[in-house]
């Protein structure tokens, strides 16, 4: 079996969430199964780039309307990341240093998109499969199944994981000039609300969708920043499945990212000693538990909540504990956060920015991790946690809710609260700190979620199964 995930991240690559950890994952899982699988995306100006070495692998054009653009279809050389990885450079358009966020992201992705059709449309062997991930390669299922100079591809199953529904990467029909020639009376199939909408198309035109999880594909039916109707329209081709964790990369007794590995054995003193490392550079007093959240600062996680949940927590006499975040996004969530760095020296500090390294310690180090979230398609943050020993509170919603039980359940091992809500939040770290408070049951707990396995083996074969139903 031959396939191809087309995806605007994958880690080590480019990563600016969940996505790129996925992307970067799974086709290694699928080929240690003993499939051939590999991936392709676009080649960012950035630090990896920058210090590895690509070939090239095939030369093209694209257009966007009256514009063409050079392009050429490079593979990574000497790194093996268990999967052949192409990048697409297409001069003037993708090759900046940041993955989203430029004037021009609807050119810049329709125009690897069809970079990357054209690129396929000269194999001799083409693909068994085309898997796209979000609306970056939305239009994609679209232009295999309508445009005329990919008939040839019309046979090959696409299929769609939504990561994240809340972005679409809806534009206006002024820009249709940029899609390939297709038998006009189909446009509805790329419509919705007037607009061009990519993850629409995609939703409407794979052969199958996938969610991120199973709840999550079940919410989307009733909260999909507007393409509810679409999603229960199109259940019958739709499943839910949860993502897994790169073991490999994401193991405490190997990372070498963190202060000091350790494992279920050995994790109390490998964990202080990577609370004490964090304790040491941001501040805080090890001796208090510490409640770390790492994360987008958008209203998805929850996040404009977490400088009040975090002031009466810091406020409430009961409490003794201290709170590290790390996280990047809406600036005046920022400035509120880093405003109590000063407020609550000593017992609370934030770092702005995105810092791989520094997420793992924290996974490492902390003693629980806090996931408000309003939306979470999966969520690795949790998972991450889990197999760092790091307990987690969370929301239940999405696939919170599918890898999280309440400490109050049979073999719970978490602490969940139904909404996002800054009440049910202060009142989850409340019950966090008593179970830190009984060290017999944390500790067992910690243990406990140190042997949770969410490898990817699992989810890696039912993508498998469903590659093969629509491949027969
Ligand atoms: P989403 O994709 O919605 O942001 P996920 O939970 O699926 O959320 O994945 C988030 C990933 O991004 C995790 O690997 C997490 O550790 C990482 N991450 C998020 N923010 C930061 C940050 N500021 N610094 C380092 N890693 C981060």
């Amino acid at each position: 079996m031959k396939i191809i995930h087309i995806s605007a991240e994958c880690y080590p690559v480019a990563k600016v969430g969940g996505l790129a950890d996925v992307v970067g994952a799974l086709p290694k899982y699928q080929n240690k199964l003993g499939k051939k699988t590999g991936v392709v995306m676009p080649f960012y100006d950035n630090k990896f780039t920058k210090s590895h070495s690509f070939k090239i692998d095939h030369r093209s054009t694209v257009s966007l309307g009256n514009l063409n653009y050079d392009v050429e279809v490079l593979i990574l050389e000497n790194q093996d990341l268990g999967y052949p990885l192409y990048a697409v450079k297409i001069a003037g358009l993708l090759d900046r240093e940041n993955v989203y966020g430029y004037e021009d992201d609807t050119e810049r992705f329709i125009a690897f998109q069809k970079a990357v059709l054209n690129w396929i449309l000269q194999f001799q062997n083409k693909p068994e499969i085309i898997h796209c991930h979000d609306y970056h390669t939305g239009l994609i299922p679209f232009m295999l199944s309508n445009a005329y100079v990919y008939e040839s591809m019309r046979e090959i199953p696409s299929i769609l994981t939504i990561h994240n529904a809340q972005y679409q990467g809806q534009f206006s029909f002024d820009k249709l000039n940029y899609f390939p020639e297709y038998n006009l009376s189909n446009s509805g199939t790329i419509e919705w609300n007037q607009l061009i909408n990519p993850l629409a198309a995609a939703i409407k035109s794979a052969w199958a969708v996938t969610t991120v999880s199973p709840s999550y594909l079940i919410e989307l039916r009733t909260a999909a920043n507007g393409l509810e109707w679409l999603l229960d329209n199109e259940k019958g081709k739709s499943t839910g499945i949860l993502n897994g964790i790169d073991t490999d990369v994401w193991n405490p007794a190997t990372d070498p990212m963190i202060s000091k590995n350790f494992n279920k054995q050995n994790s109390l003193s490998g964990k202080r000693n990577n609370k004490l490392f964090l304790c040491d550079k941001f501040n805080l007093d090890p001796d208090k538990p510490l409640f770390a959240f790492i994360g987008r600062l958008v209203g998805e996680k929850g996040a404009e909540l977490l400088p009040e949940i975090f002031k009466i927590s810091l406020d409430n006499p009961n409490l003794n504990l201290t709170i590290l975040v790390l996280g990047s996004g809406n600036p005046e969530i920022e400035t509120q956060l880093k405003e109590l760095n000063t407020d609550y020296k000593g017992n609370y500090n934030t770092f702005i920015g995105y810092d791989e390294q520094l997420s793992h310690i924290i996974y490492a180090g902390a003693d629980f991790l806090v996931m408000p979230s309003r939306v979470e398609p999966c969520g690795l943050n949790q998972m991450y946690s889990l197999r760092y020993g790091t307990i987690p509170i969370v929301r239940s919603i999405g696939g919170l809710k599918d890898t999280i039980t309440d400490i109050s359940e049979e073999n719970g091992f978490g602490i969940c609260h139904e909404n996002t809500s800054i009440e049910e939040a202060t009142i989850a770290i409340e019950r966090a700190h008593e179970l830190y408070a009984n060290q017999t049951k944390f500790k067992k707990i910690r243990k406990q979620i140190m042997q949770i396995d969410h490898s990817w083996d699992n989810s890696a074969n039912n993508y498998i199964d469903l590659y093969q139903t629509l491949i027969n």
